[in-house]
């Protein structure tokens, strides 16, 4: 693709469409980079015809960096009210701070240094550095997205930093290196006049048209993609190991929900302190000989991260000693504090899960809910389905 010959044709049509029909607005007539910053940092969130009176009043009582420096908290928060976000003039008070400190009251002209300024993100610096400095580089914001996504048919979830990054390539390939504030602008006058969000772009009256993939396929409203990551839940868990230097405790999940039916060690709901853990030990009965801590592990299931801290708990043998283990109806799978031991023998069913039958009255452990078994180290890695969740520490289980 010859970039340099594309660039002239997207930059004439869109200029040649921008000078005819660009927006009347206040801080385009004098578009000084303090005008442009404070115009800009006052239109994120807020509708242009909003900001018009905003802008007329704050520029009247502070008109340039100096008296923004300067101002009382209470003057420019009086200045603000109404707009909303009130860290957008906070930062921008620190910004003017740092202009007079540490750069002799002059804004800096590139967007880089732009950048460095509180309150001033990558599309805030490249609007400031092309429509006042004449920089060539692209302001993309959500404007600029869609209209991307819709000139190139991009799949891409234009949510995902990935997305703006192709965009600021394409438009960076196109932008006019002879008015680069003008492109820039041009392309948010489209994307809020033409290029409508959701609902039908006016085609008709597009400079682009001709080279619009999207419109080409009469498929503009499929585009932009936009994909709407749903937070995690986080879920904090305290795994427990507890073995008699034979045989190491399991748990059956319940059989519906997330890895039904599966085993899985003991566990109790948030990250216990050691002496928590003990205590929670210890109130099921178990006469605890030895404890130590295990490494962090964490699982991400699609809709939930399991954050899971260990502790290798070292029980009395005859606390395991050929016991059924019941745990109790809580959800943390509670052993009883019942203090009467009980013996049994080894089976195994028909799916070759092994469980140890004995005489549950007598059981140090009792309860109505999941079964509780011990087994043999060795038979765990062979007998039992334990999840992938677990790997760090069922690797921690030395046969
Ligand atoms: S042709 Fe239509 S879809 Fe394509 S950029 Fe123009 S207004 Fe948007």
């Amino acid at each position: 693709m010859d970039t340099k010959k594309d660039t002239k044709i997207y930059s004439r049509l869109l200029l040649d469409w921008y000078y005819a029909e660009r927006r009347i607005l206040p801080w385009r007539e004098d578009p000084t980079p303090y005008h442009v910053w404070i115009s800009e940092i006052m239109l994120q969130q807020t509708r242009v015809e909003a900001v018009k009176e905003y802008y007329r009043r704050f520029l009247e009582a502070l008109p340039d960096v100096r008296a923004l420096a300067e101002a009382e908290e209470s003057e420019y928060m009086k200045l603000w009210e109404g707009l909303g976000y009130y860290s957008r003039v906070r930062n921008m008070h620190k910004a003017a701070v740092v202009i007079m400190e540490e750069h002799g009251g002059q804004i800096p002209g590139t967007s880089q240094e732009l950048e460095k300024l509180p309150g001033i993100g990558s599309y805030t610096a490249a609007a400031i550095a092309s429509i006042a400095f004449g920089e060539p580089v692209p302001s993309v914001d959500g404007n600029l997205l869609r209209v991307f996504a819709r000139m190139t048919c991009s799949r891409q979830n234009i949510l995902d930093g990935s997305t703006k990054k192709l965009a600021e390539t394409w438009y960076q390939e196109r932008i006019s290196r002879e008015a680069p504030g003008d492109f820039n602008q041009a392309v948010m006058d489209l994307g809020a006049t033409v290029c409508l969000p959701n609902t039908a772009p006016l085609c008709l009256l597009c400079p682009w048209a001709e080279l619009c993939e999207s419109h080409a396929a009469g498929r503009e409203l499929e585009f932009p993609v936009r994909i709407k990551k749903t937070k995690k839940k986080v879920e904090k868990m305290t795994v427990f190991l507890i073995g008699d230097g034979q045989r190491i405790v399991l748990r059956r999940r319940p059989e519906t929900g997330l890895l039904a039916g599966l085993y899985e060690f003991p566990n109790a709901p948030g990250h216990l302190a050691e002496q928590e853990a003990r205590e929670r030990l210890m109130a099921y009965g178990l006469r605890i000989a030895g404890m130590k801590k295990l490494p962090a592990a964490k699982h991400l299931f699609s809709h939930v991260t399991w954050q899971m801290e260990g502790y290798q708990v070292e029980v009395a043998p005859e606390d395991l000693a050929g016991a059924e283990i019941r745990a109790g109806a809580q959800k943390d799978a509670v052993f009883s504090a019942e203090q009467v031991s009980c013996s049994g023998e080894q089976n195994h069913d028909e799916s070759g899960r092994s469980s140890i039958k004995g005489n549950t009255q007598n059981s140090r452990f009792s309860g109505d809910a999941d079964r509780w078994i011990a087994v043999a180290r060795e038979e765990l890695e062979n007998n039992y389905t334990v999840p992938a969740a677990f790997d760090v520490y069922r690797k921690l289980v030395k046969p």
